[in-house]
Order: C-alpha cells, then structure tokens, then sequence
C-alpha cells in the first residue's frame, strides 16, 4: 500500500463566526491504490497555524512518498529519529508529524474496513461522557465573551437542558469590560476575587449540584495565583483546575498540586512520552490532556495514554480543532483503559467549523456516541475544498 502523493490544506476562518484566529490545517495522503486518509495538525486557534504545511510538506517529500502506508510505527520512529528536529519537539515538528500519522491510521482504517478504535483492539464502548467546554465564550452559534454573572446562570442552565452534566469553563479571562484579561499573575486583590468567586457561583447554581465542573485556567495565572483560585473555589465541588501554571515546568506543577486543594489537569502544550513523562514521574497531573493533533499523533497518544496508565492517571484528550478533530479523540479515547471525559469545544458548534465536513459530529444528552465507519469515517465538505489553500508532494 505505497503512498503516492501527500496534500497540505489550510483553511484560514479567522473572525468567522466571532472565532479571533481559527485555521485548521490537514495532511491527506494518498496511496497508490487510491485511498485517501486524512489527519489534522492542533493549530487552529493561537498563532502560527500557517507554519504546519510547510512541515507537512517537508516531512512527507523526505520520510513518506513511496512507503508503505500501513507501517506506521517505522514511519514514525524514521521522522522522529531522521528529521533532526523532532528529537528538540514543540509543536511544529510534532503538529506536522501528528497529522500525517492520523491519516496513515485513516487509511488503515478504510483499508481493513474497520474504525481506528477497533483496530486499536478495542470493544466499541458505550457512548462517551462528554463535556461542554470554554462556556466564558457562551453556547451558541457564535462567540461571546460573558461578563457577568447572571450570563454564567444563564449558560450554564442552557447547557444542563441539552443534558451535559459536565462542564468547563475559565472565570478569568474575560475582564469586567468584556476584553481579554492581561494580568492574572502574581496577586489577585479583593475585588477581583470577589468577581471571579460571583461568576463561579452563579455557573455552580445554574448547573445544579450534580454535574462536574472543570476550571481552566490556560496557564495565565501563576502558581501563586493558580492556587488563590483553587482556595477560593474548592467548596464548589471543583473536579480539575486545567493548566495552573507555566507549561515546561513539572516542579512548577509539583507545587501546585502540594498547596491546591483541587486536582490538576494539563497536557495540550506537551508532545509526546518524553514530554508527559517527568510530569507523571514526579505525580504533577492527575489527568492529562494530550491533543492528538500536537502529541504525535494516534500511535504516540495511545502509547502516552499507557505511560499514564501505569501512574493511575486518567485521560481527556484535548479537542480544539475541525470536527476532524473530534472524529480522532472519539476512536482514540474509544481504546484506552483510562479515559476519564471526552471535550466538546463551545467552535464545534459554529457553523464555520462544522461545515467542512459533510458530517457533523454532535453528542446526545451529554454522551457521544463513537462512529463506526471505516477509518475516522470523515469526509470534506465542498466548501472545504473551495477554501482551502492545497500543496502537495509526490
Ligand atoms: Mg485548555
């Protein structure tokens, strides 16, 4: 099953549907007999997503033209070995490598008839508990920044209606007068306390009793003021605050989790088991949360999954991507003993997204059910192809 050609696309939406910066970016390859497997890099918010084809490019001309799709592990270890700068990491190198990985796994899938999760050797489970995720930004077809505290109540009544009884969401960055927040390290004072304590009882209140809540923090806050907040808030029955603190620093972590009251997850911004593993090692998480599109794709998330496993550490893949994205987490969190939750973006629901794919992947009352097609079972839209910028090699 050689690979014949490879296809960088990126879709710049930056500003649809009140998303600042959104451009999803994908590897499609193609083998010589004609099937077409598609992955993703987990660039799409942030800065820098147009820096993934180039990499796409360069690793699939050098490690994937006129190898054979089905020997992943080989094609893998040959671009983490031989491309030089994979052994140094960040998310370029890792993005790029992730993407084509997943494809490779698409390809397989469609090429044995079977999804990813069963080739994984997986028992298709029960629908997946699913949360809804960065509610600061509203549910709704389009992003809003909320302020006060009522439109905490609000969402968060909206979201128990559709039948979630897990949620997530980050009290801080949305500053009183609906901008972005700056300054949310050293020392909170009084008054801002006092406003992040209000957003999160109101959210606590029109979420009722029984259902999780997951803050997060992205890493803006220091420790010091990561572990201000998880004072202030552990008597809401808080079940992990995310990113506490500056991301290459397991002793960072370490602290946190000595001094917090509440459990620590963390994991989008690490690649691969050489990154998750000092932080496993010194018991600095309590659930990871790898992207699939960053970590190295299906076949390294997998294994990063399993180191986990064996320090009692539970997983939530990261899902902020097209609905691509949210194809690969459900076949991945599908085959591994320690899935904890599975994350459903507030972008999943704007149209922008979910119309690149003639599918759209949404849960039922809060569960997703795991598709069974071959492969991840997902296909661009017309649209899609309309908008993307496409390069290829091969
Ligand atoms: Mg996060």
């Amino acid at each position: 099953m050689k690979i014949k050609s490879v296809e960088s696309l990126c879709i710049d939406l930056s500003g649809a549907d009140g998303i600042p910066l959104w451009c999803p970016v994908f590897a499609r390859v193609t083998t010589e007999d004609g099937i077409v497997g598609l992955g993703e890099l987990g660039m799409a918010y942030g800065s820098g997503a147009k820096a993934g084809p180039d990499m796409i490019l360069a690793l699939a001309e050098r490690f994937l033209i006129g190898q054979n799709a089905l020997e992943t592990e080989t094609i893998w270890e040959t671009m983490l070995r031989r491309s030089f700068w994979a052994e140094g990491g960040g998310p370029i190198v890792f993005g790029a490598m992730s993407a084509l990985d997943s494809a490779l796994w698409d390809i397989k899938g469609k090429a044995a008839g079977l999804p990813v999760h069963r080739l994984l050797g997986a028992k298709t489970p029960a629908p997946l508990r699913t949360y809804a995720s960065q509610l600061q930004f509203d549910w709704s077809d389009r992003v809003k920044n909320l302020t006060d505290p009522e439109e905490y109540r609000t969402v968060g009544q909206q979201v128990r209606e559709q039948g979630y009884d897990c949620i997530k969401v980050d009290p801080l960055m949305v500053a009183p007068d609906g901008t972005r927040e700056t300054n949310l390290r050293g020392y909170f004072e009084p008054s801002r306390r006092q406003m992040f304590r209000k957003r999160m009882e109101a959210m606590r209140e029109g979420l009722g009793d029984d259902c999780d809540i997951i803050v997060e923090l992205h890493s803006f806050t220091s420790t010091g003021t990561a572990v201000q907040i998880a004072e202030l808030l552990q008597d809401l029955d808080i079940m992990y605050i995310e990113e506490p603190t500056h991301y290459n620093s397991p002793s960072a972590h370490l602290a946190f989790v000595q001094r917090s009251p509440v459990r620590v997850a963390m994991g989008e911004r690490i690649y691969t088991r050489w990154g998750f593993q000092p932080y496993l090692e010194a018991g600095a998480v309590d659930m990871i949360q790898p992207d699939i599109g960053l970590a190295g794709g299906v076949s390294e998330t997998k294994k990063i999954a399993d180191l986990a496993h064996i320090y009692d550490v539970g997983v939530q893949v990261h899902v902020c991507g097209s609905p691509l994205s949210t194809a690969i987490a459900l076949q991945v969190e599908a085959a591994i003993p320690n899935f904890i939750v599975h994350e459903h973006h507030t972008y999943a629901l704007k149209d922008c997204n979910v119309s690149l794919f003639e599918r759209d992947l949404q849960p039922e009352n809060g569960r997703f059910a795991v598709p069974l097609e071959p492969g991840f079972g997902m296909e661009l839209s017309k649209k899609a192809e309309q908008l993307a910028v496409v390069r290829s090699v091969g």
